[in-house]
């Protein structure tokens, strides 16, 4: 481990040696910072700390900004960024305070996010005064958004102006929160009824070893995966969250950056996120909250690579693309259908102090069951209207009825056996 790669350059680094993580002699130490998961006093949780060089130590496996960690690492390579750079957290506290709520202080109903992670500064500013690096994993402002679909909406008579959440210039009033995850191993190990030892040694594996310490450092629970997280968007008084009085409108959206940002027209992800987002809108106007959940889980979490080999195969299968093998297509080149693993969405729910959802604006099972079962009641679905369904998208809706998504109109045979999807030559 003592060899340097040779950099062809002049600025090459004088060699130090390398630190590993896996042991007790690195800047982990012998023994972690204390961290009791899911106490209610954050004094007595304690901060998470990933960041490499913290005077107090540090109690979680992996780093701080998820995906984007890699790039952090990219920066400090190649010299333009100094790796004991700390950042100035001056004026970056929430716009708006959100929580604490009872769900908190439990320790398996969140299990993904740090449910301190927005107020770190606040909750932490001891240790933040004497020096240490403790970083937020969430951040909370407040913007205006603008989207097509609403001047459409507006125009059908279906949403009104009001001149304070929604303006006549079509602009909507948000707050946003951006969250990277946090995983507490023992809590996701049992989410998906694996045990805490199997969890660790699947993510080190399969990830060629990135981290050592998820098979060797077993003291250290928390775990901060270079995934993406996800941004939720809230309509209306948001001190309202955590009353059981207030109804609450919701979409869990999972990112499909072909249609939610260039309008592709192979699926009905843009569709249905404007409609969730206009039923967000009525909800708050009528004195309720509107919640948007927006998940980084490209392509089912295959990722747009393997979404985009299986959009081919679809359209060059014999008698065209077409429901009946919808799923198939994905099995063929995933080995799976799905990797979304909605066992973790609910987190975001309990954050948010939510224990009922009035209307929810999904028809997936998938979505549905998982929120159901941790504890959440859904009063009503709300299924997309016929009239938002892009041509091209009946065969993924077709093939998500028959498969058992909320409906009341589930396709039959005959049905599903058309081929419905443009070539790849249209
Ligand atoms: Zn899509």
């Amino acid at each position: 481990m003592s060899d340097i790669p040779n950099i062809p350059n002049e600025k090459k680094p004088t060699p130090k040696s390398i630190v590993l993580t896996s042991h007790p002699s690195s800047n982990v130490g012998a023994k972690p910072l204390p961290l009791e998961w899911g106490a209610a006093d954050p004094a007595q949780r304690g901060p998470v700390v990933a960041t490499l060089k913290n005077p107090g130590g540090k109690n979680a496996i992996g780093t701080h900004s998820g995906a984007y960690s890699l790039y952090r690492a990219l920066a400090i390579a190649a010299g333009q960024l100094k790796a004991e750079h700390k950042p100035d957290l001056t004026n970056t506290a929430p716009a708006e305070p959100l929580g604490p709520f009872p769900q908190w202080a439990d320790p398996e109903k969140i299990v993904s996010i740090d449910p301190w992670g927005h107020i770190t500064s606040q909750v932490f500013a001891k240790q933040i005064n004497a020096g240490w690096d403790i970083r937020p994993t969430i951040a909370v402002t407040k913007a205006h958004i603008n989207m097509p679909e609403l001047h459409d909406a507006v125009r059908a008579g279906r949403l009104k102006p009001d001149g304070n959440i929604l303006a006549a210039n079509g602009d909507v009033k948000v707050t946003k929160v951006a969250i990277e995850p946090v995983w507490y191993l023992p809590g996701v190990a049992k989410r998906f009824n694996i045990s805490e030892t199997e969890l660790r040694r699947g993510l080190f594996e399969q990830t060629g070893g990135m981290f050592p310490e998820l098979v060797t450092r077993g003291d250290l629970k928390v775990f901060l995966p270079p995934i993406g997280g996800m941004t939720v968007y809230l309509f209306g008084d948001i001190t309202k969250l955590g009353k059981p009085a207030t109804r609450i409108a919701c979409r869990i959206h999972d990112e499909c950056n072909g249609s939610d940002v260039f309008g592709s027209d192979i699926c009905t992800c843009r569709p249905y996120l404007a409609h969730g987002i206009e039923v967000c809108i009525e909800e708050a106007q009528q004195g309720g909250v509107g919640v948007i959940v927006y998940n980084r889980k490209e392509g089912r979490a295959l990722g747009e690579v393997t979404k985009f080999l299986v959009y081919n195969a679809r359209k060059r299968q014999e008698m065209g693309d077409r429901a009946e093998t919808y799923f198939q297509r994905t099995e063929c080149v995933a080995g799976v259908q799905d990797m979304r693993f909605q066992e973790l969405m609910p987190d975001i729910l309990h954050w948010l102090g939510i224990s009922r959802i009035d209307r929810l604006v999904s028809m997936s099972n998938m979505k549905f069951e998982p929120i159901v079962a941790s504890g959440i009641q859904v009063v009503e679905r709300v299924p997309i209207p016929d009239e938002l369904i892009p041509a091209d998208a009946r065969v993924e809706m077709d093939a998500k009825k028959a498969a058992g998504y909320f409906t009341d109109k589930v396709p039959d045979q005959d049905e599903l056996k058309k081929a419905k999807g443009r070539g790849l030559e249209e």
